[in-house]
Order: structure tokens, then sequence, then C-alpha cells
């Protein structure tokens, strides 16, 4: 792959104790308006003329560039694959990685590479913004700074950070936790069911008690996803009883992602109880996720999710939709035993569920 890369020629360059890779990828931080007035991802080399700051940090920083940068609403598994690689690659080479990425699918991507880098014990920290670097009121420079700061945070000579985290409006939030809810606002990602990992105020301060820590026996591998049959279906009254048959039927179909209601609930009626079985019967993986943001799926709690676990149907408690795509994409492409498909679904791989 034709990556660009340029190091920063800084003042501190040969001085600086710690070392960050910036994998520039896209989204609106790195975008401009087309003669339409369009926000389109523009050239790589542009970046850095906009960034003056990253000059000024004490940091040895080195950007490397996806050759072709994209909207994140353009995102695939193989640009997963691509920062899985790029990180991998680097990984002895750097103290900390920061991907810039568009804050739309964001919380996917991050969720991915949370399962895809195993045993990492270094900061993957992505950051992006709502306004390009400069235009008036960007939150582009505040964004990036302080994700390149906690990058470089040490304690006790290791790493603060040894996790895939989003940084973004003055939070630190574990990757595989955050959703984006805002497309106006600069407070664009929460993580109702975790809390924030650090607060950016006048000093960054982390939340110790609640860091990821890799587990000691494992050694850090990248994987990388391959394709998947995956359906996401949220339910909703009213649903049309053939459109979900469909679905359920499409040839090859390997997981459903069912958003349900509040815990986990979901309709009764013997057409849908008989339509979800025969696919489960059939090898086909559904797990229930809450359309709630907050909360947890407890199947059983009431009737309306009773039934759901009698049949099979496996629970996410209080993974979010993102990383609970990412998880089943992650498991079908990586594990072939089913049966440690399922064990792995209902466990925390990389604290994203409790
Ligand atoms: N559409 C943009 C993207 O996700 C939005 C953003 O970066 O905030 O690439």
């Amino acid at each position: 792959m034709n990556y660009r890369i340029v190091e920063i020629e800084a003042p501190s360059r040969d001085t600086a104790k710690y070392s960050i890779l910036i994998i520039y990828t896209g989204g609106t931080l790195g975008m401009t308006h087309d003669e339409q007035g369009t926000l389109q991802p523009f050239d790589f080399g542009k970046i850095i003329e906009e960034m003056p700051v990253l000059r000024s940090l004490d940091l040895r920083l080195t950007v490397i560039s996806f050759p072709q940068p994209i909207d994140s609403s353009n995102i695939r598994i193989d640009h997963w694959n691509q920062l899985a690689q790029i990180i991998e690659r680097y990984y002895h080479q750097h103290d900390g990685f920061v991907v810039l990425h568009g804050t739309d699918t964001m919380a996917y991507s991050a969720s991915a590479l949370s399962f895809m880098l195993e045993g990492l014990c270094k900061p993957v920290v992505f950051t992006g913004a709502q306004l390009p670097f400069g235009t008036a009121r960007s939150d582009a420079n505040q964004n990036l700074v302080a994700a390149l700061q906690i990058a470089s945070a040490h304690h006790q000579e290791k790493p603060v950070i040894q996790e895939v985290a989003i940084y973004f409006d003055y939070f630190l939030f574990r990757g595989n936790r955050c959703k984006k809810v805002e497309s106006v606002h600069f407070d664009a990602f929460e993580s109702e069911n975790y809390p924030p990992l650090a607060e950016a105020g006048i000093s960054i301060d982390f939340d110790f008690n609640v860091l990821y820590r890799p587990l000691s026996k494992q050694h850090f591998k990248a994987y990388q996803i391959a394709p998947t049959q995956i359906a996401l279906i949220k339910l909703f009254p009213g649903y049309d009883h053939t459109v979900m048959t469909h679905t359920l039927e499409t040839p090859g179909l390997q997981a459903v992602l069912l958003e349900t209601f509040g815990s986990g609930n979901a309709p009764t009626s013997q057409e849908f109880k008989t339509m979800l079985k025969k696919a489960i019967d059939q090898g086909v993986i559904v797990y229930n996720v809450s359309q709630c943001n907050g909360g947890r799926v407890l199947q059983g709690r009431y009737s309306t999710s009773k039934h759901l676990l009698d049949m099979g149907v496996l629970s996410g408690a209080d993974i979010t939709t993102e990383a609970a795509l990412a998880k089943l994409q992650f498991l079908l492409s990586t594990e072939s035993n089913s049966q440690q498909i399922l064990a792995h679904l209902s466990t925390p791989l990389r604290g994203e569920m409790a």
C-alpha cells in the first residue's frame, strides 16, 4: 500500500522522549469545501501546513496517511485491516498511536480495532473534529493536541492508556463503549454504560480505576477481519413479517444483531417466535442488544424476553450496537469453533461489556 509518511520537523525532534505515530484516514478534521460548498477530504500535505502546533510539542511525531483520505461513511473492513497492519508494523517503533478519523463511524472503527489488536499495551487514540482545521472555532486543534498528550502519557515508565480509546470534546472514552450521539454540537460522543477514562481540563485527569489492562499472558497480535454476513434488525411496532422473514432467510446469513426494546424485550407473537427459532435452528446466531443507550439486556426479566432466552438468543448485556457488530465481525472471521464464538459473545473480550 502506498502510504505517505512525513516526519514532523520540530525543534525537539532529537531530544523528545516519546514518539507517536499519527495515522490520517480522513474525516471532517482534514476536510475543505469544494466549489459547490461540499465538504471533501483534502490533500495530506496541506494538513501539515494547517497544524503548526504539531511542531511545538515535545514529541517525535510521524504522520502516515491513507493514500486516499476518506469520509468515514466510506470506511470498509479493508480500511480496518490496513489500520491494524500499520499499527502492527510500527508497534515497536512508537510509544503510541493517534488515528485521525471521521466521527460518523469512529465508534465502529474503534470497536473493531479494539478486538483486532489483542494484547495491546500501548495507546491507540482515535480523534477527529466537528469542524475542519483552519475553520474559526474548529475543535480540531484541541482534540488532536489532547489526543497526542494522552497517547504519550506515562505513569511509572508505562503508557497510561493500553487500549483503543476515543478522545473528543475534553473526554477520553473506551472506544468500544462509545456511540456518536450528536452531529451538530461538539460533544459528539457518549459512553452511557462506562465512565470516561479521562477528562481534560487545565490538566488531563485519568481515572486509573477504570483503565483496561490486557491479560498478562497475551502477546500483542493484530488480527485481520474477513467479510461476514450479518444483519442488523431494529424492532419497531408495526414491522412487516415478510420483510423480516426475508432477512432471516438470506442464504449464508451467519448472525443477526437484534435491537430490542428496553431491557431486551421483543414481541411474543407466535409468528415472531417461529421465524426467529427457525433461524436459530439453522445455525444463525441471534445477539440481543437494547435500543436504549444506557442500561442492559436482561433476558427473562419480563415475559417479553423470556421466550428469547428459551430459544437460545444470546444476551449482549450492556454492549453498544457498534461494539456488538464489530465483535460479531471479529469472531466470525477469526474463530472457527461455533461454541467458542457463543461463549465469547457472552463474556467481555476487551472491556466492551460488563
Ligand atoms: N462525515 C464526516 C466523517 O465521518 C463527519 C466527521 O468527520 O465528523 O468522515
